[in-house]
């Protein structure tokens, strides 16, 4: 072999996925020694990822909720997850966001942040923004103010309102008011919106937060079919900009935005693919009509 055919296999070793943990480790040791400095906004994903799930166990009093869960996200990708109930995707969620520490495993956020390492509030600021199901909005405030609050952190209502916005930062809200759909409802009480409309302000409250992957769990429960179309419009627009990882029961739904999508089921990983081969799949056919 000459040099350059051996340069190339060591790539390609390299780039191969179930060989990730490889470079993932590499870079443990320094960033061990560096105390987890947490930069918002800057996620290493010079290999094309940026969340790294393997072989992650999480049991509750001996029951697995995970079972080896083994799962890459793309950076800028859209991805649905499904799964019956009790499958484990609102334990992922829990395990990506510092929530629950997994009994073993390897979280990584790009290649070198150890989501297993990190506090809620370290993986917070470092771009992974979550959405829970029941939207969680400041009601008594308008729409621009609660994307005003959003924007301030964690100040506290009183304080962050009375601090000055700057003319960039109110550049951002109205942008971020565009990409949801409620410019016109600017001025309007939050509590006045229907619950779309406050489910889409909860997704803008996040972005002004600029995260670099968004974990959204069931988006459009309890949502009309128009505003189903709008939030599917809203979360495929996303993709690029940011990684959005969607967990979803509405199979319409999930037809209509998706990409890939990963099947949950018994804690790990049961099919991956479009819609049309997970959907196909026999294993799959078997879990959803066992429900
Ligand atoms: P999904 O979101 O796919 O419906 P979950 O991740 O919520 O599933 O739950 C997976 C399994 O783990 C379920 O059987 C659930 O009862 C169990 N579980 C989840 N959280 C806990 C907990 N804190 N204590 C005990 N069991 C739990
Ligand atoms: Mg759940």
């Amino acid at each position: 072999m000459t040099v350059l055919d051996n340069a190339l296999e060591g790539l390609r070793t390299t780039m191969r996925r179930d060989r990730v943990f490889d470079f993932v480790a590499e870079n443990r040791f320094p960033f061990r020694g560096a105390g987890h400095a947490v930069m918002p906004g800057v996620v290493d994903t010079s290999h094309g990822t940026i969340l790294y799930l393997e072989n992650i166990n999480v049991s509750f009093d001996g029951f697995k909720a995970l079972n080896d869960l083994t799962l890459y996200i793309d950076d800028g990708e859209l991805r649905c997850i499904i799964g019956p109930n009790g499958a484990g995707k609102t334990t992922m969620m829990d395990v990506i966001t510092g929530k629950t520490r997994p009994d073993n495993g390897v979280a990584y956020f790009g290649q070198t942040m150890d989501l297993t390492r990190m506090s809620e509030t370290d993986i917070a600021v470092s771009g992974i923004g979550r959405k829970f199901q029941r939207p969680t909005v400041f009601p008594y405030h308008t729409v621009f103010e609660n994307l005003e609050l959003a924007q301030q952190g964690n100040r506290g209502v009183w304080p962050s309102l009375l601090a000055h916005t700057t003319p960039e930062q109110r550049l951002r809200i109205e942008e971020v008011l565009e990409t949801i759909g409620l410019q016109t409802l600017a001025r309007e009480t939050a509590a006045l919106l229907s619950h779309g409309q406050k489910q889409w302000l909860e997704i803008g409250m996040l972005l002004m937060q600029n995260p670099r992957l968004l974990l959204v769990d069931e988006p459009v429960a309890g949502m009309t079919h128009q505003e189903m179309e709008q939030t599917a419009q809203l979360l495929t627009g996303l993709a690029g900009k940011h990684s959005v990882v969607v967990v979803e029961h509405d199979m319409d739904f999930v037809r209509s935005i998706a990409n890939k999508v990963t099947v949950l089921h018994e804690g790990s990983v049961l099919a991956e693919g479009t819609m049309d081969e997970v959907q196909n799949n026999p294993k799959v056919v078997e879990v959803y009509l066992g429900e």
